[in-house]
């Protein structure tokens, strides 16, 4: 994740949440997730189908308990159309 786009993504997430506390031990100090993770959505759940749909998100992590909360890329609009020819998803 490049310095412009982890900015973004802080920026947008702090505009659109005004505060984080951790909904299990009530303290508001988190980490940012420098990269991002998915999930794979799947239309069966045995097994682990490649190549499906993917959910982008970003991540953050409560300082104090470890609480994990993810946050959709999709719905903070920050997925752009030509995202898979960018630097990050080169597996080359
Ligand atoms: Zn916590």
């Amino acid at each position: 994740m490049d310095e412009l786009k982890k900015k973004q993504i802080i920026e947008t997430l702090s505009k659109r949440v005004k505060s984080f506390v951790c909904p299990i031990c009530h303290q508001s100090k988190y980490s940012f997730v420098d990269g991002y993770s998915v999930d794979i959505i799947q239309q069966q759940y045995k097994g682990l189908q490649l190549g499906g749909l993917i959910m982008p998100k970003v991540t953050l992590v409560c300082n104090n308990c470890g609480h994990i909360d993810s946050f959709s890329l999709g719905v903070l609009g920050l997925i752009e159309d030509n995202a898979d020819d960018s630097d990050e998803n080169n597996n080359e």
